[in-house]
């Protein structure tokens, strides 16, 4: 058996395991941050934890006999993205990276793109009250300096305790939503602002066509740079790149 390890925590990761499962004479082990408290299920063997950094990995990937390595990470996790490249690099595997391709902002959007999620803080107009935080649980302490604010602050989990607010509301939730859904939210509670990064995908595509329709501004965050090295913008492409090494593999 020759042995796949996919960086997870994101849908395609899931989608990806369970079409890979069925490729013969492949194991798959999907690896998890451990962010999630209640992970999707997946198909295959689930390890969870960070490594340790880059030269942890690389003695994972020797330990575990790894020899194919899809990076399928969240586009925003640029830390674990760096140190596959680096750790695949020095053991000398093949690496994709599964990274799907950002929103690109139509005519009829009102965008401000920033580079980072403290840029975001400031790029806020004065004149909006009420924000939608839809970034997740981990980044929202720079929010807290907005303390004539109100912020709708969405994620999985709740936001670690020890972590300073913004006035403002939790909401816990698992998308994908519906633009219905989404355009209920904002009039529900009379958001003028969305503050978002550029994930790309539909799951949670909804809420930027609701403030396209609404005419919110949403200050979206925008990517890092990904490392160099084969990639692909869906599970698609992934399984017809696996296809191709496994069957090298099988072959040698
Ligand atoms: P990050 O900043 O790139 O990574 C921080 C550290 O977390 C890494 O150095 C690594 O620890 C560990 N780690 C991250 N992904 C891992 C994985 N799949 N398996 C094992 N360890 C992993 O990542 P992040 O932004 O904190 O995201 C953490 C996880 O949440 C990622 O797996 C990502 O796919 C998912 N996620 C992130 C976002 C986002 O907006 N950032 C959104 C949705 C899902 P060591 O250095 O100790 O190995």
């Amino acid at each position: 058996m020759k042995r796949l390890l996919i960086l997870g925590g994101t849908g395609d990761a899931v989608r990806l395991a369970s079409l890979a499962i069925d490729l013969p004479g492949l194991a798959v082990i999907t690896s998890l941050a451990g962010r999630t408290i209640a992970p999707k299920a997946l198909a295959g063997a689930v390890r969870i934890g960070g490594f340790g950094g880059e030269v942890s990995l690389v003695e994972y990937l020797q330990t575990e006999n790894i020899d194919l390595l899809i990076d399928a990470t969240h586009p925003f996790a640029a830390r674990i993205s760096g140190n596959a490249a680096g750790a695949a690099t020095r053991v000398g595997i093949p690496r994709l990276m599964l990274i799907r391709p950002g929103w690109v902002r139509s005519d009829l959007d009102d965008w401000i793109e920033v580079e980072s999620v403290e840029a975001a803080v400031g790029a806020i107009p004065t004149r909006v009250e009420r924000i939608f935080l839809t970034i997740g649980r981990q980044q929202l302490a720079p929010f807290a300096s907005l303390a004539d604010k109100w912020c709708l602050m969405r994620s999985i989990d709740p936001p670690d305790p020890i972590i300073p607010l913004p006035p403002g509301e939790l909401l816990l939730d698992r998308g994908p939503f519906s633009l219905e859904q989404e355009l209920q939210l904002l009039r529900d509670y009379r958001i003028q602002a969305i503050v978002s990064k550029n994930s790309g995908g539909d799951a949670t595509y909804a809420k930027i066509i609701a403030a396209r329709e609404l005419g919110l501004p949403v200050i979206m965050v925008q990517r890092s740079i990904v490392p160099e090295g084969d990639r692909v913008g869906d599970v698609l492409g992934a399984m017809k790149w696996l296809r191709e090494r496994n069957s090298n593999l099988m072959r040698s």
